[in-house]
């Protein structure tokens, strides 16, 4: 039987990263003592290049900047955690274990560059998914805020002081819902067709920051949190 991420599949793809909620739940740090701010990153588009369903290793490239930006968050005592739709998996374009291929990959090249994620969330629903994939609107799902509420709870987040990195307004508008005051928005990926929307979302509370390239959001992760800190 092809292995396309239908429910017999899933069941029989274990890892105990992948929870019973079918949620994708990978921390690499102990948690904080101390609500501690995060860097969110978006995957596809933000950290590697948009491949519209990645779902091949060898289709895994960094993003220009992307390795300075991490290491930016590195230096400011952030944690950096990747939050990211997989929508793939309901269509059943790919699996969880080709999932876990590309998050390998991305795992050694990020690795050769002496940078590492520290925690990775993904939700696999879509309101015309595959079962047991089809939700209309699942709260992992962004726009909905619920992969950045687990990290938060996992890790002990403070939200507010969060950024979030992304390429689309679905991205914003999730770190909006979860609390936090700054998002930025990245020209990469869909940037150039999501950039209204996205500006869009600004409020007295939220903040959107266009940015063309990662190594841009560095320099600016690096001034903004300093001028909070001051
Ligand atoms: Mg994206």
């Amino acid at each position: 039987m092809p292995d396309i991420g239908l429910p017999s599949s899933a069941e029989r793809f274990t890892d105990g990263r992948l929870g019973e909620d079918l949620l994708w739940r990978e921390v690499r740090i102990p948690r904080f003592p101390l609500p501690t701010p995060a860097l969110f990153l978006d995957r596809d588009g933000v950290i590697v290049e948009e491949r519209l369903y990645l779902s091949d290793p060898r289709d895994v490239e960094l993003l220009p900047g992307i390795t300075k930006l991490i290491r930016a968050a590195r230096v400011l005592g952030m944690p950096v955690v990747e939050v990211t739709n997989q929508a793939g998996i309901a269509h059943g374009y790919f699996t969880w274990a080709d999932f876990v291929r590309v998050e390998n990959e991305l795992t050694k090249v990020l690795g050769e560059q002496g940078v590492a994620l520290d925690a990775v969330f993904a939700c696999p629903y879509h309101p015309e998914g595959q079962p047991p994939y089809g939700q209309p609107h699942h709260p992992w799902r962004k726009p909905n805020p619920g992969m950045l509420l687990e990290a938060a709870r996992l890790l002990n987040l403070d939200l507010k002081q969060s950024i979030f990195v992304g390429d689309k307004a679905t991205d914003l508008e999730a770190a909006r819902a979860a609390g936090l005051a700054l998002g930025i928005h990245m020209l990469t990926g869909h940037g150039r067709t999501h950039e209204i929307n996205s500006r869009a979302l600004t409020t007295k509370d939220f903040a959107v920051h266009v940015l063309t390239h990662a190594g841009e959001a560095a320099s600016f992760l690096a001034e903004t949190t300093r001028h909070t800190r001051d």
